[in-house]
């Protein structure tokens, strides 16, 4: 990020989620949950709800004062920023903080502490902040966001105040990607149409199955926004509860991240996997 770049500029399109943490600031619960949209923007949420909680204004960010231009450059005294991109998030970096988190803040307003892709939780780590979260901690309070409240410890959602940012827009897949979803779809509701298509050999690359999981995406975010301009979007729709398009959701995060991993995965495997999740 260049210094002059708006740190909140990733929150375009997003009043609904801004409009939520607003009506929830001046009581703010311990814990929020921030899921849906892209990393930036989650990010960008969370430095809102930083500055909305210490503000000279004592209202909506003003953007000017020390507290909002420090929280903005990630250099404010009551702010704790540990971010997933770069790693994993270990027990020792939750434990080394947790003397900080037994005192107030310095400031007037709160200590905010946040988790970008909190998703990078090791499991020691997540219990380690669970515990710290049974323990008054006042003054301060807890960010975590994520893509999906799913691939966080359910233990740490369920105290938490969750706020979903929109999804993405849709960009239109491309006709052979709409086949191969509106497949994958298929198999996820009669169990055929699927497996012929990836059991030849080199059928599927690790850019097409990339590609494949994107389409879905882009798919379900159609259908959880509920817009469903697409065929293939209004059938989930149709086809699945809120709970059975998250499990989805899910699945084709996973699939993401065995793509992207360094270790060699067979692509065609990593698809086959999410086929047979529904059904
Ligand atoms: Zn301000």
């Amino acid at each position: 990020m260049t210094p002059n770049a708006d740190p909140l500029a990733a929150l375009a399109g997003h009043d609904h989620a801004v409009m939520r943490l607003n009506a929830i600031a001046d009581n703010p619960p311990q814990s929020i949950v921030i899921e849906g949209g892209d990393a930036d923007s989650r990010v960008a949420l969370a430095l809102y709800w930083a500055m909305r909680l210490n503000c000279a204004s004592g209202s909506v960010p003003c953007g000017q004062c020390p507290a909002c231009r420090q929280i903005g450059a990630f250099a404010f005294n009551d702010l704790l920023f540990f971010d997933g991109r770069e790693g994993l998030i270990k027990v020792d970096m939750v434990r080394d903080q947790r003397s900080t988190w037994g005192q107030p803040p310095n400031g007037p307003g709160r200590r905010v502490t946040i988790f970008a892709e909190a998703q990078m939780f090791m499991t020691e780590a997540a219990n380690a902040l669970l515990k710290s979260l049974e323990e008054p901690r006042p003054g301060n309070v807890f960010v975590l966001a994520a893509p999906q409240r799913e691939r966080l410890l359910e233990t740490l959602v369920s105290r938490s105040w969750v706020v979903t940012l929109a999804w993405p827009d849709i960009r239109e897949n491309t006709p052979e990607i709409t086949e191969w979803t509106t497949a994958l779809a298929g198999c996820w509701q009669s169990g055929r149409g699927w497996f012929e298509r990836t059991s030849p050999k080199g059928a599927v690359d690790k850019q097409l199955a990339l590609q494949i999981v994107l389409g879905m995406q882009r798919e379900l975010r159609e259908a959880l926004s509920g817009s469903c301009s697409t065929p293939l979007s209004a059938r989930l729709v149709r086809a699945y509860d809120l709970t059975a398009l998250r499990r989805i959701g899910l699945a084709l995060d996973q699939a993401q991240d065995a793509l992207n991993t360094q270790v060699p995965v067979n692509p065609a495997m990593v698809l086959d996997w999410v086929a047979t999740r529904m059904v």
